[in-house]
């Protein structure tokens, strides 16, 4: 524990010094530059959060910064509000505008995200650059344009001084990155990481995926409007260059030199591109003979060499030198999450499946498909390939939406609640396509899986004040790594395990959530004879404490010893449904496995 806050505190130290430090050696030239890579930084550490993490590409972060600059120098000049309240204006319009488009762009996927929010961008810009009465244009807004607005003061001293305005713009730099580092290792912040490997998984257990990319892309917004304010009040003029597209790329950059997922590579990466760029603009035209702006060809080729060369970005490659930061310590003491209470009898029914088809085009993948899961029981799933397993599965989920037919858990309708709602009421899944994150250890991979069980919330998240609750999940954890057989490697990384086992923790992740039901999607695909009856005896297990199991596998041998009940599918429907042996002896389910390559009965 002591040695974790060492080198961690450490860090914070030496790095506060610097900030504080360095300043008091610089020139007027090289405090402009510490000032520029300050408040591209609180930019870029949104762009990480919202492109490296969240997955959600943004065109369009400039556009944010011209609104926090245009709104903090309007309010502060023509309506002679209190500069720190316009400040905070500019960022709260920000965050309002950036909903109204959240509401409306955060809907669509990959590259059309990424090209709504460029069209966003040029609306705004558009904007600032036409409404000339209110914005002044093209040529500006300031003091030279007969907009003088005053700047910010402290104690009603002024901060004109080139110096303390550095401090200033320094101070937010290290409040906004402690404030995202502290989110990022929360439970909304492993949410957050989730949403970049697949929504589906994420909202499989608990996490409600469209408030969260909302609430990154509006983090992100109030970012980037906090730096345009601060810009406004450090030159006491601005243009609607600030928040222009060729600002957005420029910020998309150097997010991707410092490392696109990496919140110090967010501070890192804005150094790298302002001290390059003023290298470039004093050096190239010496060099090409002419003067001009050739510094963005450099650039172009510097982003194709880390495209190609170093996708994590420069800081991880230095990184990758120095010694790796030691992981904290698990509580064992911790006490446990609460846990569900189990309200049905052993034996009642507890999910329902009615009458429920699927169509995908004219596919029919489920086909007047219905069968009743009861408590405490192992109920085998089985078909061929193709016969609409895995599509059951997305249908009581909520991933897909039914054509027809209803689905019931616990007497209660389920089958128009959102993913995350069902996974609350307490049905956890693994995947057939395996789905963890790849690069992030066993253990916060599992600890995501408790999400809908614990509750810090993101203000929580960013003053690090969930500390109870986050030592009890990773304990939790831990024990349900255990469970697979998985604890000694909880602080390996989930993608240099094989494939067998990371359906294991695939499975530690669901039990993580307390379902009453579990479905399980191929669980012992990959896994080596031994491994199988590991597995066996821990569904076993599962059973015994009360866990009902709903299993779809195609070792017919493990679903033979397993299951007390089988429902055979084939092309959706319903081929015959009864005891392992009865199952085993029906001419028509031996029929419908023949020649098939995914059985022998
Ligand atoms: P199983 O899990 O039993 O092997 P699936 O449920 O994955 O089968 O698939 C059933 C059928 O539905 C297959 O023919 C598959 O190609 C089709 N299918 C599954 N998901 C989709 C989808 N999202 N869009 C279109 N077709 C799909
Ligand atoms: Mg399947």
């Amino acid at each position: 524990m002591r040695n974790y806050l060492s080198f961690e505190g450490l860090s914070w130290l030496v790095f506060v010094l610097f900030v504080i430090i360095v300043p008091l050696f610089l020139s007027s030239f090289y405090l402009r530059l510490m000032s520029l890579i300050g408040l591209y930084s609180l930019v870029v550490m949104g762009l990480v959060l919202l492109t490296g993490y969240a997955g959600l590409a943004s065109l369009g972060q400039a556009a944010f910064m011209g609104v926090g600059a245009y709104t903090a120098a309007i309010l502060s000049s023509r309506f002679a509000l209190n500069p720190w309240l316009s400040m905070i204006a500019g960022i709260l319009l920000a965050v309002l505008i950036a909903w109204l488009i959240g509401l409306i762009t955060l809907r669509l996927k990959g590259h059309f995200l990424a090209l709504a929010t460029l069209a966003w961008g040029l609306v705004i810009t558009g904007i600032l650059r036409n409404w000339i009465s209110v914005t002044g244009g093209n040529t500006g807004f300031g003091s030279a344009t007969g907009n003088r607005f005053p700047p910010l003061s402290i104690l009603g001293y002024p901060l004109r001084d080139e110096r303390l305005y550095t401090y200033l713009i320094w101070f937010f730099v290290l409040l906004v990155l402690f404030l995202s580092l502290n989110l990022m290792r929360s439970r909304m912040g492993l949410a957050i990481k989730a949403l970049r490997t697949g929504s589906i998984a994420a909202a499989s257990f608990g996490v409600n995926v469209s408030q969260l990319k909302m609430l990154t892309f509006l983090l992100a917004a109030a970012f980037a409007a906090l730096a345009g304010a601060l810009f406004a009040f450090k030159e006491l003029f601005i243009d609607p260059k600030i928040a222009d597209l060729s600002t957005s790329i420029n910020l998309l950059i150097m997010a991707v030199m410092g490392g696109i997922g990496s919140l110090t590579g967010a501070i890192f990466g804005p150094g790298l591109f302002v001290f390059l760029e003023s290298f470039l603009q004093e050096y190239l035209p010496w060099l090409i003979g002419r003067s001009g702006n050739y510094e963005i060809i450099a650039f172009g080729f510097i982003l194709i060499f880390i495209l190609h060369r170093a996708r994590q970005g420069l800081l991880p490659l230095l990184r990758d030198l120095l010694p790796a930061s030691p992981v904290k310590p698990i509580n064992h003491q911790a006490e446990p999450l609460p846990k569900r209470i189990l309200d049905r009898a052993e034996g009642e029914v507890l999910l329902r499946v009615d009458d429920v088809s699927k169509n995908f085009g004219g596919l029919r993948a489920v086909d007047s498909l219905s069968f009743e899961v009861k408590r405490g029981e192992i109920l085998g799933l089985i078909g061929p390939n193709g016969a609409g397993k895995s599509t059951m599965f997305n249908l009581i989920t909520g991933v897909l939406r039914l054509s027809e037919g209803e689905i019931s858990f616990k007497d209660s309708l389920i089958s128009k609640l959102a993913p995350h709602q069902i996974a609350q009421r307490g049905i956890a899944r693994t995947f057939q396509h395996l789905n963890l994150i790849g690069n992030m250890s066993l253990l916060d991979n599992v600890v995501l899986g408790g999400y809908g069980r614990t509750k810090a919330n993101v203000w929580q998240g960013m003053l690090g004040l969930e500390g109870g609750e986050r030592e009890r999940a990773r304990a939790e954890a831990h024990r349900q790594l255990k469970r697979v057989g998985l604890a000694e490697q909880s602080f390996e990384r989930a993608d240099s395990l094989a494939l067998g086992k990371q359906r294991l923790v695939e499975i530690a992740r669901a039990l993580m959530a307390d379902p009453e039901l579990i479905l399980l999607d191929e669980p012992a695909a990959g896994l080596r004879k031994h491994e199988k009856a590991e597995l066996i005896d821990l569904i076993r297990k599962l059973k015994a404490e009360g866990i009902t199991v709903l299993l779809v596998e195609h070792d017919m041998e493990l679903v033979m010893t397993l299951c007390e009940r089988i429902v055979v599918v084939n092309y959706g429907t319903k081929l015959a449904e009864g005891s392992p042996k009865a199952i085993k002896q029906n001419p028509k389910v031996l029929e419908a496995y023949l020649g098939s390559e995914s059985a022998s009965l």
